[in-house]
């Protein structure tokens, strides 16, 4: 499989040689700022014993704190938490978020340790960062922590430090500080920036038909306000597998489905569709919002679809861009389709620094002015810019704000 991080990569040197940044910013941006490396030793519940590999990568901070992200999955890798470190860094730039990018992450398999494993897991991974706070860097969730994980983490920092402070820590539930409309934000802003592309391209949402990778929060959030809107979902697929249905799934009673038995596979009235036979069928937007890396070399001329918006980070390979590209496939790239979770977090930070706290409507009103602005700059600098697709158009405006911070910073 393609590392995430080269791929992450190509696509900030082809930005930079079309949109010709400074030499030097792009030197700087080859690798993190600053990476954080250590292992967490726990005493398991069950009387076993494990050591965790940890990681924090502050990846720029020319335009401010490094902010979000921490990923608990049992394959992690540090690659993947610097590839998403630099996407966080192009995503705030691009939704006008005056904050730096980072990740963290802990090799760990959630599945396999207790409430009280996980509890005591996310407290040493804080108390390992040693962290300095709102205006150094603020610890969010990514797959693997929730509201719950933050909410462990944001007491840890506050057992710590001595003092009450919402704004140190992201994505925690709304009573200790979160935003409203936190947790449906990132599947929010994605059906968003969907719904812009369609309608540039003439494609009406209520006639079309889309596949969706991923049903936890980014994939179920999005697959419901898809079909409230009235497009035919014809296939979702998670881990486990998929399932397909030509009329259109419905997706109120698969999510009641996968409360109860936790997966999508043997939903009534579906046949089923695995994973790797997903992005080739009939339909007209595809939604990965999963994984990295799935559409690859392999499978991208088998890709049907007209549009792609990327609801994962990452899913779609050098290659396949390419690929994809030659076909006349529109993306929608995951640092703009995929920022309404990131901007909801400014907005979570804006509250909890200021102690007023917004209504849903005020946040969604705000989501949707924001990514909709994302979305027409990247669109407007690829237009400018020959031969760039919407994702260079938005790796390009964000490295001129990242190139401009640094110039003024004296750092090149
Ligand atoms: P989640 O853990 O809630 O859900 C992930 C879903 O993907 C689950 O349905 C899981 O079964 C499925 N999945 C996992 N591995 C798979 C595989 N190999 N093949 C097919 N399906 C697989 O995670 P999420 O929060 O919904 O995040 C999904 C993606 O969106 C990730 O790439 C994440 O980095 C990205 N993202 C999430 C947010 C957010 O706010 N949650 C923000 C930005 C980007």
């Amino acid at each position: 499989m393609d590392n995430v991080f080269q791929v992450a990569i190509n696509t900030l040197n082809h930005a930079g040689k079309i949109g010709r940044i400074d030499k030097r910013v792009m030197e700087i941006l080859q690798a993190p700022k600053r990476i954080q490396e250590f292992r967490i030793p726990l005493k398991l519940e069950n009387g076993g014993f494990k050591v965790f590999p940890a990681y924090r990568v502050h990846y720029c901070d020319a335009l401010g704190p490094c902010r979000n992200g921490t990923r608990i999955r049992p394959n992690l890798t540090l690659d993947e938490i610097k590839a998403l470190g630099l996407f966080m860094t192009i995503k705030h730039c691009a939704a006008a978020i005056p904050a730096g990018g980072a990740k963290g992450g802990i090799q760990a398999d959630p599945a396999e340790l207790t409430t009280n494993d996980m509890e005591r897991l996310v407290r040493a991974f804080v108390r390992s960062l040693s962290p300095k706070g709102p205006w150094a860097d603020v610890p969010g969730a990514d797959i693997g922590t929730g509201e719950q994980a933050m909410a462990w983490m944001l007491d840890e920092y506050e057992q710590i430090t001595g003092t009450h402070c919402p704004a140190a820590i992201n994505d925690k539930p709304a009573i200790l500080g979160g935003s409203l409309g936190g947790e449906e934000a990132t599947g929010r802003g994605v059906f968003i920036t969907l719904k812009a592309a369609a309608e540039d391209m003439g494609l009406a949402l209520s006639k079309s038909t889309a596949v969706v990778q991923g049903f936890g929060q980014v994939g179920s959030a999005l697959a419901g306000l898809l079909h409230a809107a009235g497009a035919r979902i014809v296939a979702v697929s998670d881990v486990f597998g998929g399932v397909r249905n030509t009329q259109g799934i419905d997706i109120t009673a698969l999510k009641t489905h996968v409360a109860e038995t936790g997966k999508v596979v043997g939903f009534p009235g579906t046949d089923p569709v695995t994973n790797a036979d997903l992005f080739g069928l009939n339909c007209d937007i595809i939604v990965p919002a999963a994984v990295q890396s799935v559409i690859h070399k392999g499978n991208a001329a088998d890709v049907k679809a007209k549009l792609i918006v990327e609801g994962a980070n990452g899913p779609v390979t050098t290659e396949a861009d390419e690929i994809l590209a030659a076909k006349g496939v529109a993306i929608v790239p995951d640092v703009v389709a995929n920022s309404g979770g990131a901007t909801v977090c400014h907005f979570e930070r804006t509250q909890g620094l200021s102690d007023q706290y917004w209504d849903l409507k005020t946040v969604n009103a705000m989501l949707e002015k924001r990514i909709l602005a994302a979305y027409r700059d990247a669109a407007e600098t690829a237009r400018a810019h020959e031969g760039s697709t919407l994702r260079i158009g938005t790796w390009i405006s964000a490295l001129k704000k990242i190139e401009k911070a640094m110039q003024l910073r004296g750092w090149v």
